[in-house]
């Protein structure tokens, strides 16, 4: 029987050279924390995203300034931008003036019938999607009175914004619905994803810190992608956004989905334990935290059980009372003095995969 459910079938659009759905791998994205209108901070973050493997960054654009600053952000960034925006149509057509890859806004909120024509027409021309993000808190009210907060009004809502830039002839849309709970968010992508083609960007809004907002994506996201739903992620934690990028890289490699980056193996440390596993760990993750290659990396507290128990990691190490060991998918390859692990398995991951640890 197969793990994951067949990946629904859904209309592939580009945002900048990165593909999001038909037959693309789930892209992960994030959103940059600082001012907008401050290009050398918001450059810097949009880097270390990049290097953590983000994919698509998104901006707010939530004053003239910051609109302004995105032709130098674009030209800075070795990814895709997507402008955030609430309201203002003024702000998303100077965006798409200034070369932003993509739009996230809301064709119901903009105003009236010729302020959406007048956005949808010049995304049109450039051929900028638009991202519809429905999201629980900011439901419209008639809907809140017809439905309650509830998954059923946020599919409505989504189709109301749906049908607005379908009638203006445009079809580059991609759809979020989220909520700060997994059920109902999971429940809005389910009842959406039976009744529209387009891809849908999937996450929990609001997920909360590091700890508790992982967990929560973790279990909600993988639903959804367990059953084939969602063309691209992101993971939202009141956190440094990079966070967001590894937790979302360890949910679809977690789900056979996505390889990046090094898997870290470590045993629960238990009474047969010769060394500080907990530490040692930490560390080794911290240090491997910039690696591409994927690769899988064991840390265990006993040289009896531990190349064994992570046969399947392609290199690890065990600890001993006076000696430890390396090993490469469960065969030892060397004894090491029992205080002097974390180099030596360093150095064997440098000659693997050819790139610079700290
Ligand atoms: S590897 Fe050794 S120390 Fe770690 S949990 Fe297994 S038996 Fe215990």
């Amino acid at each position: 029987m197969e793990f994951l459910a067949k990946r629904r079938v859904t209309r592939p659009l580009f945002i900048g050279s990165v593909q999001i759905g038909g037959d693309a791998p789930v892209s992960v994205q994030s959103m940059t924390t600082t001012r907008t209108a401050n290009v050398s901070e918001t450059t810097v973050q949009i880097q270390q995203l990049a290097r953590a493997g983000c994919e698509i960054v998104r901006v707010t654009v939530n004053t003239r300034e910051a609109a302004n600053a995105l032709p130098a952000i674009k030209a800075a960034s070795p990814i895709p931008i997507i402008a955030d925006i609430h309201f203002d149509h003024t702000l998303a057509l100077m965006a798409i003036e200034n070369g932003v890859d993509g739009l996230r806004i809301n064709p119901g909120n903009i105003g009236s019938k010729e302020k959406v024509h007048e956005v949808v027409q010049a995304a049109k021309g450039r051929r900028v999607p638009i991202r519809i993000g429905i999201n629980a808190g900011s439901l419209e009210r008639d809907l809140l009175h017809k439905y309650g907060r509830t998954p059923e009004a946020m599919v409505e809502s989504a189709l109301k914004h749906i049908s607005l830039l379908e009638k203006e002839g445009f079809d580059l849309i991609k759809v979020s619905l989220k909520a700060s709970d997994v059920a109902r968010t999971v429940t809005a992508y389910r009842l959406l994803a039976q009744k529209v083609p387009y891809p849908l960007h999937i996450g929990i809004t609001e997920a909360g810190t590091r700890f508790s907002g992982t967990i929560r994506s973790a279990i909600g996201l993988g639903i959804l992608l367990s059953e084939g739903i969602g063309d691209t992620m992101r993971v939202s934690l009141s956190a440094d956004p990079v966070e967001e990028v590894k937790v979302a890289y360890a949910i679809l490699r977690d789900l056979g989905l996505r390889r990046r980056g090094v898997e870290l193996i470590s045993c629960p440390t238990c009474g047969r334990a010769e060394i500080d596993v907990i530490s040692l760990a930490t560390r080794i993750e911290q240090r491997l935290s910039a690696v591409k290659t994927p690769l899988k990396v064991a840390v265990m507290g006993c040289v009896v059980n531990g190349p064994g128990e992570a046969a399947e990691a392609d290199v690890g190490v065990a600890g001993g009372k006076h000696k430890g060991l390396l090993f490469k998918k469960g065969e030892i390859i060397r004894r090491l003095p029992a205080d002097n692990l974390e180099e030596p398995l360093l150095d064997e991951i440098r000659a693997l995969t050819g790139e610079t640890i700290p």
